[in-house]
């Protein structure tokens, strides 16, 4: 599975080639001095002895959200999924094998691995409660590539991978929502090409993110989850799912947001 997902990345933007490959090549001699530390139902947590007593936080939030998420995706998975939670932000950019990334990346996950930064040390950008939230995301990202395999590296465009992600997690809230429609306010915002086409930098740095789990609540919160489960499976069908060209419904988030009172 690997070896097939390393082919279909080729596709895809130099940085995210770069950080998925690097974790492909060496994650087993960077997570050596993690040891398997706990078992919850559906998952294997190796971490640190420091980082022991945070598992089972970890464990609970990622068992509550479990039979959600792949209920919603319609899938089951068969085997426990290993989650490797290193003990700092350094730490986990060597294991990943780019050290210069930015503070913001604190989790990802290749195949079916996850892979965070403990929430006891979550850098600058990060928190506590915020870690709790991207472990969740994370977790979303593999459920999606049980879903549809490498479909998820090739197809998705990165606003509804990023976005159905986020939304997921609860990665949701006013301060997000504000932060859009005052970028709306001062020009128009990328388009959803342009949020695709970008490098995973580029797309944090243009508010990618925030962009992107705006766009999955609107299309949720007016056409349905049904569609959206629909648009995860079929991303190249959009305009037959939901009935209107995609420049229809770009700019029917685009007044949504502009219209939307937001406290
Ligand atoms: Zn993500």
């Amino acid at each position: 599975m690997k070896t097939k997902l390393r082919l279909a990345l080729l596709n895809l933007s130099t940085i995210v080639i770069l950080v998925f490959l690097f974790i492909s090549q060496s994650a087993g001699q960077n997570t050596d001095f993690l040891t398997l530390s706990k078992e919850s139902r559906h998952f294997t947590f190796y971490s640190t002895s420091e980082d022991i007593d945070i598992l089972d936080s970890l464990a609970a939030i990622l068992e509550k959200n479990y039979a959600r998420i792949t209920d919603h995706l319609g899938i089951q998975i068969d085997k426990r999924i290993q989650v490797k939670v290193f003990p700092n932000i350094n730490a986990f950019h060597a294991a990943i094998g780019y050290s210069n990334a930015p503070e913001w990346m604190v989790g990802t996950c290749i195949d079916d691995e996850l892979m965070m930064v403990s929430p006891r040390n979550p850098g600058s950008m990060h928190t506590y409660e915020s870690l709790m939230q991207v472990v969740v995301h994370e977790f979303v990202h593999i459920a999606v590539y049980y879903a549809i395999g490498d479909k998820a590296v090739t197809r998705l465009p990165k606003w509804l991978s990023e976005g159905y992600a986020q939304y997921e997690a609860g990665q949701i809230n006013d301060h997000i929502r504000k932060s859009v429609k005052s970028g709306f306010s001062e020009k128009d915002p990328p388009s959803w090409s342009q949020l695709d086409s970008a490098s995973y930098i580029e797309f944090g740095n243009m508010n990618g993110y925030g962009l992107s789990v705006t766009i999955v609540e609107f299309l949720i919160g007016s056409y349905g989850f049904e569609k959206m489960s629909l648009l995860i499976r079929e991303p190249e069908n959009i305009e037959t799912i939901f009935g209107l060209s995609k420049e229809t419904l770009e700019n029917q988030w685009i007044w949504h947001f502009k219209h939307e009172k937001i406290k």
